[in-house]
């Protein structure tokens, strides 16, 4: 099976995750608070992306890499409010000429999970003037790399974002169950989402700009009612607030499945509980790998009519002995959404390198490039060597 020529390759990554040197943002603050991320990590260091960003574009080029996806750090841009740092303007502007030199498209997200801390501390997206304020970040960061990018993300999984941060209480700022400040949450990072839209294309007519979506399976548990329930709240909760936003494109972030079951003890997960089914394949999270997934969102998304880029999908696996069939299995079933007409563009593999894993920390292993983080070598994993193989012929392997 192969995937047609015009078909883009590449790698994502995200600036908390690797770059490290970034003090002001909330995911520092939270980090250095105990217990609040696995093993006491924190993202001080990560890959030192910062300073290796030459070393970094090259590992992509070893991959026959076409596209890169990255973000730029609000906190570091604007550390304090209205302050913009052109030295790290400069930095990005540096990171996105290098890349176009050697042929990688580049796709910025100006919001990747992280506030900086003036903006967390007044509630970070809950704050009042959230979307003005994000809306100015974003007009200077497009003007200022304009020349080098015209794909764009404005927010990454905001879904996710409020799960974790006021659902579920295990990212900043830390509310469980608070429905209040979910919802305002939700309603103000899509007013923050239609703000950075327009502002882009203000600034920039012709680009292309989108919003990566988190979207997940959910499948009942049994076929009672209440499980069918939980199911329905979870889909519709989870996978359906931000889909109907302005966008040029559909950026797809996909992993997994839930098999739900309804928990009435559960209030603040919405009584719908998420399992995963007893034998089947997971990775080193414990997540279900299940890539007929993939085929059925894409069929979901494809429904309204743009073109689909997939800008996240990869699997923790430390031993590197199921990354290469994923990856296989997942492009197959991209191959076969392509031949049914569906418009994917291209396929951004989560992640180039090992990285800080937010709340889990660095002990999950998503790179195609594992790190060694007491020397920052990086190391090529077979599986990194199949996916250079299969972005230069589009060829997938049985
Ligand atoms: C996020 C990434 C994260 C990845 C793996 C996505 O939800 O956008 O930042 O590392 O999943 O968990």
């Amino acid at each position: 099976m192969r995937l047609p020529p015009s078909f883009i390759f590449g790698t994502a990554t995200a600036a908390t995750q690797i770059e490290g040197g970034c003090t002001t943002s909330d995911w520092w603050a939270f980090a250095h608070t105990k217990g609040r991320v696995a093993n006491g990590d924190t993202p001080d260091v990560a890959c030192d992306h910062w300073n290796r960003i030459r070393e970094d574009v090259t590992l992509q080029t070893r991959l026959n890499a076409r596209a890169y996806r990255m973000s730029v750090e609000w906190a570091r841009i604007e550390p304090q409010e209205g302050h913009f740092d052109e030295i790290a303007i400069e930095r990005y502007r540096e990171e996105t000429k290098l890349l176009r030199a050697a042929g990688i498209e580049p796709m910025v997200t100006l919001h990747h999970f992280t506030f900086p801390s003036w903006l967390a501390n007044r509630g970070g997206a809950t704050a009042r003037d959230f979307p003005e304020r994000f809306a100015r970040f974003t007009k200077h960061v497009v003007r200022a790399l304009e020349r080098d990018v015209s794909l764009w993300l404005t927010i990454n999984e905001p879904n996710v974002l409020v799960a974790q941060g006021y659902l579920l209480g295990i990212w900043p700022p830390a509310l469980r169950g608070d429905l209040r400040a979910l919802a305002k949450a939700v309603a103000n990072l899509r007013r923050g989402h239609v703000a950075a839209y327009h502002v882009i294309h203000h600034v920039q007519p012709h680009a292309q700009v989108g919003l990566a979506h988190h979207v997940r399976i959910a499948t009942p548990a049994s076929p009672s009612l209440a499980d069918r329930f939980a199911a329905r709240t979870l889909d519709t909760t989870f996978n359906k607030p931000f889909l109907d936003l302005p966008q040029d494109f559909v950026g797809v972030n996909y992993y997994s499945r839930d098999v739900v079951r309804f928990a009435k003890d559960k209030p603040a997960e919405l009584f719908a509980e998420r399992t995963v089914p007893e034998g089947s394949e997971k990775n080193d999270l414990g997540w279900e790998i299940f890539p007929e997934g993939l085929g059925v969102v894409l069929r979901m998304v494809a429904k309204k009519k743009m073109p689909i880029w997939i800008t996240e999908n990869g699997i923790a696996d430390a031993s590197d002995t199921k990354r290469s069939r994923f990856i296989a299995d997942h492009l197959r079933e991209i191959a076969r959404a392509i031949d049914e007409g569906i418009d994917v563009r291209g396929y951004l593999h989560w992640s180039l390198m090992d990285n800080f894993e937010w709340a889990e920390g660095y002990a999950p292993r998503f790179g195609l490039y594992a790190v060694d983080y007491a020397t920052q070598t990086r190391t090529l994993r077979k599986s990194g060597e199949l996916y250079a193989d299969i972005a230069a012929r589009g060829q997938i392997p049985t």
